[in-house]
């Protein structure tokens, strides 16, 4: 149990104001007594002054009445009464200074009896001898009755001054004896007071220095940086114990207020990092966006498949950087995943793939291979990927194609193909939505081919080009013979028929390259660019026999043969340069047919002449 340093502080002065109220008090006691002691002197040294002066004064009165007794000298006769008196009045007084002393009291007594008989006698005789009985006087003298009392007198006075000699010596004794007692308890008690204050002044010093030191060595070391400095140990006293702890208690306060702070500034240094981060992220994906804004601009413009092409080409690079890829397009009358674009060096020899051959089409989903054998690789890919990303492009539910990126796509790049592939998505559905709206624009909707319009947009538009090159351009007029005959005999949706089976040959039996229309009714232009009538002339044929050898059928129903006529017209450089006037050359040509007797072709004789 630690004590309390106030209480040693009290204990110790307490001690110490002990040890000097003894001292004062003996010192006190010595003086004191020495002070009754030097009283006592005193009194003895008026005793024994007294008996002398009663003595003396009773000479004195004896003298002068001699005297006077002698030589009637009146001078003599007055110092008796005066005499006499201060001799009676100072044996009173010895009586009254003796009262302490029961021995010397009763030889006053006896003085002064003595003395006022010796007085008594004295008086007398001096009273004879003023009245001037001198002789008398002389005769009482020389009685001897004074002598006998002043011997008396003078032997009390002895005594009395002996015993009180004596009592005085004692006494100054005492006081000699006090003195040397206030001398020692000087000599002993200034030292003894003086190293009782040193060790009370130590022992506080010491309780005081090392808690003290202790703790100015840790307030030190925190100072310098040490957070877990404590005080510890024995601290002495409670005072200090408490004075540690509370010290203890700041510094674990002062650790956690510097820790929070740590803390606060760490996770304001989090923050920044973070808001820097998603500042640098927003800034990124600005970028993107607007990359793939300007992509989304031009893919609305794209009229056809390859500007499509060319587009992803030039964009997809940009979004996904060193990332080859290739987009596949759904066909959706082929069911097949058609390869539309590639980039990054990567060369697709596909012809296409059916979805079912590709796990992101499949399950809806992305899906990817980034390590060997971490999942299932798409047979479309090849057994030997070991790590490539498929993202399926959807709307509605509708499979639109597939985006397959040769590489890993991590993290960073996720919201690049997320919204890449929303962009080509959407992208490809507006095209395919405009080139619907286009196609129900140019086609005819029974046969499928296309319209007059665009025949004549076509035409404008191939009459100008082969203008430019020199090449030449050849249409076909053609008509079917006695059409009418199927309405009138099948009905008009078997005329239909007829229409649709010969559109189909038509369209099967001339190259990719030449525009079938239907001109109107049973009528039908082909356009044939860079092809000059000779050409052209044995592909009508080939076409004109096949047509001739098909028996048109509606259902179960067979229809019979249809033949058809043809007439040819050429453009040449020189010619007039508007489609209209080869569209009527070439319908002249087919009169000249229908009018030679059908199922024939005729050519404009300007064709064959060029
Ligand atoms: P020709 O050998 O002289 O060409 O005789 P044709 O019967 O083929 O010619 P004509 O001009 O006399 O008859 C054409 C008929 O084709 C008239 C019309 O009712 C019919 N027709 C026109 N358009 C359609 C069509 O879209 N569907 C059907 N079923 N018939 C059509
Ligand atoms: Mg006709
Ligand atoms: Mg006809």
């Amino acid at each position: 149990m630690v004590g309390s340093l106030s209480h040693r502080i009290v204990l110790l002065c307490a001690a110490l104001a002990g040890l000097i109220v003894i001292l004062a008090g003996a010192l006190l006691t010595v003086t004191v007594q020495m002070h009754n002691d030097l009283g006592w002197l005193d009194h003895s040294s008026r005793v024994l002054r007294t008996a002398n002066h009663a003595l003396g004064s009773l000479r004195v009165a004896e003298s002068g009445q001699r005297g006077f007794t002698l030589t009637h000298n009146p001078d003599f006769a007055r110092a008796v009464g005066p005499a006499l008196a201060a001799a009676r009045r100072d044996s009173a007084e010895l009586v009254t200074l003796t009262t302490d002393n029961g021995e010397q009291n009763e030889r006053a007594r006896q003085l002064q009896v003595l003395v006022n008989g010796r007085a008594d006698t004295l008086e007398a005789t001096a009273n004879l001898a003023r009245r001037g009985a001198f002789d008398q006087a002389r005769q009482a003298t020389a009685a001897g009755r004074g002598l006998e009392l002043m011997q008396l007198v003078d032997a009390k006075v002895n005594d009395l001054l002996l015993d009180e000699r004596a009592l005085a010596g004692d006494r100054m004794a005492a006081v000699e004896q006090l003195l040397r007692v206030t001398r020692w308890l000087v000599i002993l008690g200034t030292p003894l007071t003086l190293l009782m204050l040193a060790l009370v002044a130590r022992s506080l010093i010491l309780r005081i220095r090392r808690p003290v030191g202790a703790m100015l060595a840790v307030m030190g070391d925190l100072g310098a940086g040490q957070r877990h400095a404590r005080i510890s140990g024995e601290m002495g006293s409670r005072e200090f114990e408490r004075l540690a702890s509370g010290y203890n208690a700041m510094a674990d306060e002062l650790q956690r207020a510097v820790a929070n702070q740590a803390e606060a500034a760490e996770n304001l240094r989090a923050a920044n990092a973070a808001l820097s981060h998603n500042a640098d992220t927003l800034r990124e994906r600005g970028e993107v966006i607007e990359i793939l804004g300007g992509m989304a601009h031009r893919m609305q413009a794209a009229r056809t498949d390859d500007e499509l092409a060319a587009i992803i080409r030039v964009f997809v690079p940009r979004v996904l950087p060193q990332i080859p890829g290739a987009l596949f397009v759904h066909n959706n009358s082929r069911n097949l995943l058609v390869p539309t674009a590639t980039w990054g060096g990567l060369e697709s020899e596909q012809t296409g793939f059916a979805p079912e051959e590709c796990w992101a089409l499949r399950r809806g989903q992305s899906h990817y291979v980034d390590e060997p054998g971490s999942d299932i690789v798409c047979p479309h890919v090849g057994a030997g990927a070991d790590h490539y990303h498929c993202e399926p492009l959807l709307a509605g539910g509708e499979v639109i194609g597939v985006l397959y990126l040769k590489g890993t796509i991590g993290t960073e790049n996720r919201f690049r193909l997320a919204v890449l592939s929303e962009n080509i998505a959407s992208a490809l559905v507006n095209h395919r939505l405009q080139r619907g709206l286009r196609e129900q624009t140019i086609r005819d909707p029974l046969t499928g081919l296309f319209n007059r319009r665009y025949l004549e947009e076509t035409l404008a538009l191939e009459m100008a080009r082969a203008s430019r090159s020199g090449a030449p351009l050849t249409v076909v007029m053609c008509d079917i013979d006695h059409f009418k005959r199927f309405n009138d005999e099948f009905g008009h949706d078997a005329g239909d028929q007829v229409l649709q089976t010969v559109a189909a040959e038509l369209r099967r039996r001339f190259r990719d390259g030449d525009v079938v229309c239907r001109f109107g009714g049973e009528e039908f232009v082909v356009i044939a660019p860079a092809t000059d009538a000779n050409v052209l002339s044995a592909r009508v044929e080939e076409v004109r026999q096949a047509i001739s050898l098909l028996t048109v059928r509606q259902g179960e129903r067979a229809l019979g043969s249809v033949t058809m006529s043809f007439g040819l017209a050429t453009w040449a450089p020189g010619m007039d340069r508007e489609g209209i006037a080869l569209l009527k050359a070439a319908d002249a040509a087919l009169y000249a047919a229908k009018r030679d007797g059908r199922n024939r072709l005729v050519i404009d004789p300007q064709a064959l002449a060029a």
